[in-house]
């Protein structure tokens, strides 16, 4: 591997009310109040773009996420959010988006120094798409509709049934480090909305977007224990979190891996589950584009947020008549890309979240080329001053028994296959243990409804790649995930359905 090249600036100061909220004392926020930690155990936080340690957040012990618990469920049982009118509900929800709003810029500021995106896009698609978020589901408080039915086997008019759609009560919410406050405010908005409370346990790496979300929903207005956050490390307070007896659902987005860990633990008591999982999401290029608009498309599909998205279009299928050039114009596209510090306005790719994923997507990359894949651009880290950068990187001359092929790389990094008729490219598409998203590129429409048909993912774009809409479900299929989030399903996903049947 070439070594690091020192071509990254320095980061920008930081700005005071990002050091204020960096410079808090390490504490939960439970019932209504921080609390702070009990036994003084921390976890540090880094900026990535620096390397540099710049916060410390509690480390919640057992008994910590058991108070966090009992608040939420106290908070659920005893009526204070769950009787309350709903378009009482509705308002508080829209009293937060308000709130998100007005402080976007700090939110972006602040969610560029945890995670390294570029501020810019923090501000302008994280934060702004949380507040969308929030608007769009408080709508749904108050239209939470049940049904009636007549039962079939007696005289008409002689019972009365009906079908309430209950709030499953109280819910753990544990999400990943790649869209830190988007992640948190998709789990607490329908959760609120369907009526029901809240314990969030934001990813170690990236909590300072969840803990200043906190002071908002105190400022909002909502009642003591409806929402608690509780920072912690995964396998000891995300694990107690679906242990815990008094949790009645789990909505969770991570790896496939943690997934599949929490599934299993939440059998145990059965507890509703919600999984957002990996992908490996496939870019499927016709003859008929334009290739120039293509690889400007398929280049943001998998560098956007220095490819650390779970949609991310990584797996790039061209035809054979525009592989080389599309590939050409990727790369070209990769090179331009301005990698520097996150809070550089000129940036428009940060670093990765951490070393650890820095080194993983170094590695993967290195079994690309030990595999016989061929680096057409970057391959190599970038930088030598601390940040966890790795340049935009295009791969060819792979195949699909490559790990770059199979497994979710979640970096920077696309591999690039040649196809020559549809239904083998749909096979290919398909071949993997994710299900998540897939785009078609064609001006063919027939071509582009055939392959949505055919391709097996729970989201599929034309002629784009990204951008996921809260009013439309979103999910995986497969490996990728269990139920929906989004729409009128993802509010669901948070009731239970309760048959009342009377006789008259
Ligand atoms: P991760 O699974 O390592 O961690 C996610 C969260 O789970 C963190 O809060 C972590 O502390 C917690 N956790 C870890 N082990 C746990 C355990 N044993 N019990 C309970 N909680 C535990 O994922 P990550 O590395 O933070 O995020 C990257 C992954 O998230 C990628 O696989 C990505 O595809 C996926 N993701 C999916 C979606 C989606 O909507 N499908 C969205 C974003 C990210």
């Amino acid at each position: 591997m070439n070594a690091p090249t020192r071509t990254i600036a320095a980061q920008p100061d930081y700005s005071a009310a990002a050091r204020a909220a960096l410079g808090r004392a390490p504490a939960h926020f439970i019932d209504g109040a921080w609390r702070a930690s009990e036994h003084g155990n921390t976890i540090a936080v880094f900026d990535p773009s620096t390397g540099r340690e710049v916060a410390r957040i509690a480390d919640a012990s057992p008994q910590e996420v058991d108070a966090a618990v009992a608040a939420a469920r106290t908070a659920f049982d005893d009526g204070r959010w769950t009787e309350m009118p709903s378009a009482k509900r509705e308002l508080l929800i829209h009293r937060l988006a308000d709130l998100l709003e007005a402080h976007a810029a700090e939110f972006g500021e602040l969610e560029a120094i945890d995670n390294g995106k570029p501020r810019t896009q923090a501000e302008t698609v994280d934060v702004a798409a949380s507040v969308r978020t929030l608007r769009y589901t408080a709508g749904w408080a108050t239209k939470i509709q049940g049904a009636t039915q007549e039962p079939i086997g007696a005289p008409s008019g002689s019972f009365h049934a009906y079908v309430r759609r209950e709030p499953v009560g109280v819910v753990a919410q544990i999400v990943p480090w790649n869209f830190p406050l988007l992640m948190a405010v998709k789990k607490i908005a329908p959760a609120l909305a369907a009526g029901c409370t809240v314990v969030l346990k934001p990813a170690e790496q990236t909590p300072l977007t969840a803990l200043r979300l906190a002071d908002l929903v105190a400022e909002a207005g909502f009642p003591a224990g409806v929402v608690n956050v509780v920072t912690g490390m995964g396998e000891t307070a995300g694990d107690r979190l679906v242990r815990h007896p008094d949790v009645d659902k789990i909505g969770f987005t991570g790896s496939t891996e943690v997934g599949k860990i929490i599934n299993r633990a939440a059998t145990d008591t059965l507890k509703r589950v919600t999984l957002e999982l990996g992908g490996k999401s496939p870019v499927v290029v016709l003859p008929d584009v334009d290739v120039a608009k293509v690889a400007a498309g398929a280049a943001n599909a998998v560098f956007y947020n220095s490819g650390q998205v779970c949609v991310a279009g990584t797996r790039l299928y061209a035809h054979s008549s525009v592989f080389d050039r599309l590939v050409e114009g990727v790369a070209a596209a990769a090179d331009k890309l301005a990698v520097g510090p996150s809070l550089d306005p000129g940036t428009r790719m940060g670093p990765l979240v951490s070393d650890e994923q820095q080194a993983r997507v170094l590695d993967y990359i290195d079994q690309g080329r030990r595999a016989g894949a061929s680096v057409v651009t970057g391959g190599e880290a970038i930088g030598s001053d601390g940040g966890y950068f790795v340049k935009p990187t295009v791969l060819v001359d792979v195949t699909p028994d490559m790990s770059v092929v199979r497994e979710e790389i979640f970096g920077p990094v696309l591999v690039a296959q040649r196809f020559d008729d549809l239904d083998q490219v749909a096979k290919e598409a398909n071949d993997t243990r994710y299900g998540l998203a897939a785009s078609v590129w064609t001006r063919d429409v027939s071509a582009m409804h055939r392959l949505a048909a055919k391709l097996k993912a729970g989201y599929v774009w034309g002629n784009m790649h990204g951008g996921i809409d809260v009013a439309l479900p979103f999910g995986g299929f497969k490996e990728s995930g269990l139920g929906r989030e989004g729409g009128l399903e993802g509010v669901q996903a948070y009731t239970e359905l309760k048959t009342v049947v009377v006789a008259l």
